[in-house]
């Protein structure tokens, strides 16, 4: 492609029913810049099969979630008549999905595969729905570009080869019709299908972005962009209309919803714009996240987030002269079972980290076998039903705004606080059944005051 293109995604909630498919169509249709199309499972269905991962399920609870699936994709499909090609792929894919789903996936391989069955199944769907809106349009397959590791469940992506792929498998399709593909999804070097983690659809639309050259990502999704706090916990949370790469990234590592974490890596990496907006109110607005601000930069605090279910994780050296070595042991064993931390504290003898514990994620973060690890040469507390609560923008100093928020805190239990290492964030570590109205507190008093 030698003209500018856009790769547009479409969350669950965008590709949810024939009516939300169709509103996500016209917008394509009325940007003839979109080129690729990356969607993810309809909403629901990547739950279900969650679900139908987990072993000891009875087989009524396992035939629930498989007609749960079933359900969802018929009744897009009442609304269609698919071409010839795609109800081909279309009911070849249905029957291999309950055939795989009867039965219990025995290793992360199999999980892997019947997880991937959401976006398989509605990239179909959305083709159609796409191709009756006059868009000459062709499903395409993104196992076959989008090279990962073998890290089932939480895969990460081979840049080098995705792009190569791409570049001779997908790029040259794209003069001729718009490219619907599938979120989430990839396969590793030995073609067995890999997933992103939970909401990776936004991370493959920039990894897709990244490989094919193009020069902006649309994330359309539920919500007009990215608010300065959970609208629905503060009802003058406002949208932002700009943010930074840094802001952004920040923003969705500790927890607003609306972009999966890595998405900005790829997108700051190779300069590519993306924009956050709703598909069902196209024109109400959205967020651009930019390298370089078109504005002046705003510094200092800009949102608020928060994620829930964080666990905290204390170790404890038992010797104090052991102290330096410590460190480096503790953080070799959580790298080679790829547990990922977010926020780190230390003291003499002790360190804290603090790791996602989210209920529906398709791998959990903590092995029980990396703690007995640990535990062989310290002290180990897990602590959970915490909440981490981050203060995100740029140039955060604790000035007096920051400080008088000390004494708005002062009514709660902060369990931890992290600032210094970025100036983009301030974090606390709270209670999680105080952590919305330490959300609600904290933004009443640095962002609701007309700045
Ligand atoms: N369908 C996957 C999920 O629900 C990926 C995505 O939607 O981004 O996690
Ligand atoms: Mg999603």
């Amino acid at each position: 492609m030698n003209q500018e293109f856009t790769v547009a995604k479409f969350g669950g909630t965008s590709v949810a029913d024939h009516a939300a498919m169709n509103r996500c169509a016209d917008i394509i249709a009325s940007d003839p810049q979109v080129r690729i199309v990356v969607v993810s499972a309809s909403a629901g269905v990547t739950n279900h099969l969650v679900a139908l991962c987990q072993t000891g399920l009875s087989s009524e609870e396992r035939q629930a979630h498989i007609d749960g699936v079933i359900a969802i994709q018929l009744n897009i499909l009442e609304c269609l008549s698919l071409d010839a090609d795609l109800a081909h792929g279309f009911d070849v894919t249905l029957n291999d999905f309950k055939n795989t789903a009867l039965h219990a996936a025995q290793t992360n391989a199999q999980r892997d595969e019947l997880l991937s069955f959401g976006e398989r199944l509605s990239s179909y769907l959305f083709t159609q729905v796409l191709r009756d809106k006059g868009v000459r349009s062709a499903r395409f397959d993104v196992r076959s570009v989008l090279k990962t590791d073998s890290q089932f469940g939480k895969a990460q992506p081979e840049i080098a080869q995705t792009k190569a792929r791409a570049t001779a498998e997908l790029v040259p399709l794209l003069s001729e019709q718009v490219v619907v593909t599938q979120g989430f999804i990839g396969s590793d070097e030995y073609g067995e299908t890999t997933t992103l983690g939970r909401g990776g659809s936004d991370y493959s639309a920039a990894l897709l972005a990244e490989a094919c050259g193009a020069s902006n990502i649309h994330i359309w999704t539920d919500v007009i962009g990215i608010y300065s706090t959970d609208p629905r916990l503060c009802n003058k949370a406002k949208p932002i209309a700009h943010l930074t790469f840094d802001e952004a990234a920040e923003m969705a590592t500790f927890g607003a919803k609306v972009l999966h974490p890595a998405t900005i890596l790829p997108a700051a990496r190779s300069g590519i714009g993306v924009f956050v907006g709703s598909s069902q109110d196209p024109q109400g607005g959205g967020t651009w996240i930019e390298k370089v601000p078109s504005k002046e930069l705003i510094t200092g605090v800009r949102a608020v987030t928060q994620r829930k279910n964080q666990l905290l994780l204390t170790l404890k050296s038992p010797e104090m002269l052991l102290a330096s070595g410590f460190l480096a042991r503790v953080f070799t064993i959580l790298s080679e079972y790829k547990i990922s931390v977010d926020l780190v504290t230390t003291s003499e003898i002790s360190v804290a980290v603090t790791l996602d514990n989210a209920p529906n994620a398709s791998r959990p973060e903590l092995d029980q076998e990396a703690l007995e690890r640990l535990a062989e040469f310290c002290h180990v507390s897990v602590e959970t039903n915490l909440a981490l609560v981050a203060l995100i923008g740029s140039e955060i100093q604790l000035r007096q705004s920051e400080l008088n928020l000390m004494r708005v805190l002062s009514g709660f239990d902060i369990r931890l606080i992290c600032h210094g290492a970025s100036k983009h964030n301030l974090c606390f570590l709270v209670e999680q059944s105080q952590s919305d109205r330490v959300v609600q507190a904290i933004h009443q008093q640095l962002l609701e005051q007309g700045r």
